[in-house]
């Protein structure tokens, strides 16, 4: 049995946290694969240090000074060795570093130093080997992941302890390509896969998922068992714990993930799984979602006799570039449910286009809606969710002004105005977990 712990910037941010890192690795024999972050915040004030290798980056680009910057990533790397009392000396790779800025600075080359340093100076600590991401992870020519070349590069790597800075891979031409940000969670995910762990271990700062944003419902319950399906509903609509895509590599590869808080190594944390047994103590997973969508309101008598129709509609968001997120229809209407800062730009072009391709009766546009995701597997087959939700709602005098269910049972959605987004969860929340006496546990 072997584990992938990856480490993210709050877990590595100080040589006090390192410490940290350092027992909880040592605990569990089959922690051999690890991949760490760049050093995050010490302190909701303080830099990350990828911020700062960005900042260094637009100021060589741009030909000016870029010491400040640069001393201060130096300073945060030199404290966590002294912290650690290593016999480890980084002068020729910032030397290294500061070369290619001033004399061709590439922005992912830049950012990806950030885990590149932290990765050495935690081999070193640990005692493990230190695993350049540039030689192991691989990207094709479109910039994908290219698997083949990935796994079969870990191969002799498979018995080892190693670390592998996360968040970067190289491209064919072996110029460093970076994932978007937070992409370290891809990596550890990637690792994972390649080596066949039995477990990726995702090590945060806060024990797990919670139910709901802890901004608006004060202590939300943890969620202690999430499926991937479940997570990526959560995630597209706002919950962020995990990176969106680090789901794809182990859920192919059937590896659960588990997420810890180095801070609380005791804490079980969140399963995140492919299929699970194990009940959740509410009917719904978790609550999430986000504001500022519109929604593009068509009308037109008998439309659904009319072949082609919503395609036509669909066509004119998709020539100028713009996704749907939703699309509600009622008998003689259909609603577009499209970002609001996306859509504006475009807006003129597209009520033109579909004025001229369908020819509707009446064409409205609403700005200022709120999504509200409800999702959860044990929402399957079980009766009463959507009233529980709909009474909450009505309860609280908040009209809705869009349902949405996938026939998949996985999820309901409803917007509501901007204004009432946080009393909609609140009520919501309230309904299925603190009204505990009301709850129908599954
Ligand atoms: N250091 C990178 C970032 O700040 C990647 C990561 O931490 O996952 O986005």
């Amino acid at each position: 049995m072997k584990k992938v712990v990856k480490f993210g910037g709050s877990s590595l941010a100080d040589s006090k946290q390192f410490k940290k890192v350092k027992d909880i690795i040592t605990a569990d024999e089959a922690r051999v694969y690890v991949v760490p972050s760049a050093p995050g915040k010490r302190s909701g004030s303080d830099a990350k240090v990828t911020d700062l290798l960005y900042k260094c980056f637009n100021l060589a680009l741009s030909s000016k000074n870029f010491d400040e910057a640069f001393n201060e990533i130096k300073s945060r790397y030199e404290e966590i060795i002294s912290g650690l009392q290593l016999d480890l000396n980084l002068d020729n790779e910032f030397e290294k570093i500061r070369g290619k800025l001033l004399n061709e600075p590439e922005k992912d080359y830049t950012a990806s130093r950030g885990e590149y340093l932290n990765a050495i100076i935690l081999a070193n600590y640990l005692n493990y080997e230190f695993v350049d991401a540039a030689s192991v992870i691989f990207f094709d020519e479109a910039g994908n992941l290219d698997e083949t070349k990935t796994c079969s590069a870990f191969k002799s790597k498979l018995e080892s302890k190693i670390v592998v800075p996360g968040f970067y891979g190289a491209m064919p031409d072996g110029k460093i390509k970076t994932f978007s940000r937070g992409g370290s969670d891809i990596t550890g995910s990637i690792v994972a896969s390649a080596c066949g762990a039995t477990v990726y271990e995702n090590w945060t700062d806060v024990s797990g998922m919670l139910m709901a944003d802890p901004h608006i419902i004060d202590k939300p319950a943890e969620i202690k068992n999430i499926t991937y399906r479940e997570l990526r509903e959560l995630a597209y609509m706002g919950a962020t714990v995990l990176h969106e895509d680090s789901v794809f590599p182990v859920k192919k590869a059937g590896i659960p993930i588990n997420i810890k808080n180095t801070n609380r190594p005791d804490d079980e944390g969140t399963w995140i799984v492919e299929n699970t047994a194990r009940r959740s103590n509410y009917t719904i997973t978790g609550i999430t979602g986000k504001k500022d969508f519109c929604s593009v309101i068509i009308a037109k008598d008998l439309m659904h006799s009319e072949v082609g129709f919503f395609r036509k509609v669909v066509q004119a968001f998709e020539e100028n570039n713009i996704p749907i997120e939703h699309m509600p229809s009622g008998i003689d209407t259909m609603t577009v449910i499209v970002s609001e800062a996306k859509f504006v730009e475009k807006e003129q072009t597209i009520l033109r286009r579909i004025a001229q391709l369908v020819e509707p009766d009446t064409l409205e546009v609403e700005a200022g809606l709120a999504l509200i995701a409800v999702v959860g597997r044990g929402m399957k087959s079980q009766t009463g969710t959507a009233a529980k939700i709909f009474n909450a709602l009505s309860d609280a005098r908040i009209n809705i002004r869009m349902i949405d269910q996938g026939a998949s049972e996985l999820n309901i959605m409803i917007g509501v105005a901007n204004d009432d987004f946080e009393r909609a969860i609140k009520f919501i929340y309230n309904a299925f977990v603190k009204d505990s006496a009301n709850n129908f546990k599954f």
